[in-house]
């Protein structure tokens, strides 16, 4: 069998290592550099963690997602894995802080419920008059989402796969397995297997109902001098609680301290609106500052624009279209199961089995 993987995401990327672990045939194909900073993947860090609020199809899901990490850990010979630990803080009562906090407890997962003047004792970046309270999970961290696709390129060359950055596929011919790059170089292949992030839709427009790519940016801050060392050694935040929808990733291996929010972001097509604007760093802040003091002594380094995509639920998708597989592991929290839905997209065309694809994915289970 001979694959074409288009997309050098962590989607696409994982998938072709899957593949080609498993002596499959295949050609990588990314339209850009890997990592591409424009697409989803080609930030510096994502989230994993095991706390989902009501997606609790994704919460039992997390065991595979770390165990396809390990694989590709062993294979890359390198852990892009920063084991941090993650903080939910909780500002209201319901709050996602405190759902997420619940999901927890009621799958039995390890985790510490920390009152709010101990939990500002222990990390004095927060808010004493704002917190009500924090969870602190042992499991969860930073992947290093460029480090991991930079080894995993490496990997795939070394191990017979074909990788073809800077190659973007203009047409795909579903039926016929034929696909044509931009350049109008064509080539056939028995499989196809679609992981173009939020272009998705430009390649297959029928998926223009149920999948709409979304605009957001992070920004990137220099704490105040003496909270650098607590930040330093802070576990990631996923959730900071109220209205927020924010999440913080403190600096590691090299990166500054970043924070991004559910908050900030409009539909968009990807390639559109990619420049930043003067005011999106303080915007950002604007979200989430309620758990943070001082916010005011912080200083924005950097913001960058970001394209993802969505279903209406957040729930993943795959579809399947004659030789191809359309995959979007789509959404805000799809990169902590990249290895993961590697290895289940590289299962369906090995034995066929698409339902249990999309069982898996769609995890509504
Ligand atoms: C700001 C932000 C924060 C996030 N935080 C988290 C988090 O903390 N935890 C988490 O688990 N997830 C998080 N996510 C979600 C996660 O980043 C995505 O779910 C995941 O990276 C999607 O990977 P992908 O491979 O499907 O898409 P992408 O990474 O976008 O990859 C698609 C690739 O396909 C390429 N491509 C597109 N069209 C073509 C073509 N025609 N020919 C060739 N190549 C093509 C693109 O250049 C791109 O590199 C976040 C997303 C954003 C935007």
């Amino acid at each position: 069998m001979r694959v074409a993987v288009i997309g050098g995401g962590i989607a696409g990327l994982s998938t072709a290592w899957a593949l080609t672990r498993a002596g499959v045939e295949t050609t990588l194909f990314e339209r850009g550099p890997i990592p591409n900073p424009l697409g989803a993947s080609g930030d510096h860090h994502r989230i994993i963690r095991r706390a989902y609020g009501s997606q609790g199809g994704y919460q039992r899901r997390i065991t595979e997602a770390y165990e396809a990490w390990a694989e590709m850990w062993d294979d890359i010979g390198k852990n892009h894995l920063v084991a941090s630990g993650f903080l939910l803080i909780s500002l209201h009562p319901g709050d996602m802080g405190e759902q997420m906090r619940q999901g927890l407890a009621d799958q039995g997962d390890p985790h510490e419920v920390i009152p709010a003047d101990e939990a500002v004792r222990r990390y004095p970046y927060l808010d004493a008059g704002n917190v009500r309270e924090v969870t602190f999970s042992p499991e969860g961290g930073a992947l290093m989402c460029r480090h991991i696709a930079t080894d995993l390129a490496l990997w795939l060359s070394a191990n017979g796969c074909t990788v073809r950055e800077n190659t973007e596929i203009a047409a795909i011919d579903h039926d016929s397995g034929e696909v044509r790059t931009a350049a109008g170089e064509i080539s056939g292949f028995d499989r196809i297997v679609i992981a173009a992030g939020a272009w998705a839709t430009s390649l297959v427009p029928d998926l223009q109902s149920v999948l709409t790519p979304w605009r957001t940016a992070v920004a990137y801050l220099e704490p105040p001098a003496d909270l650098a060392d607590a930040w330093a050694a802070s576990p990631v935040i996923l959730e900071t609680g109220g209205t927020s929808d924010g999440y913080v990733l403190p600096p590691v291996r090299g990166v500054g301290l970043k924070f991004g929010t559910g908050m900030h972001k409009y539909k968009s097509a990807p390639d559109e609106n990619r420049d930043v604007l003067p005011e999106e760093g303080t915007a950002i802040i604007g979200h989430i500052r309620p758990a943070f003091a001082r916010m005011d002594e912080y200083r924005i380094t950097n913001v960058v624009s970001c394209a993802y995509i969505f279903t209406r639920d957040e729930h993943f998708l795959t579809r399947r279209a004659g030789r191809s597989t359309i995959v979007s592991a789509c959404s805000g929290h799809g990169y902590k199961f990249g290895a993961a839905v590697g290895r289940r997209v590289a299962a369906s065309l090995i034995d066929g089995d698409d339902a249990a694809l999309t069982r898996w994915i769609e995890a509504r289970d």
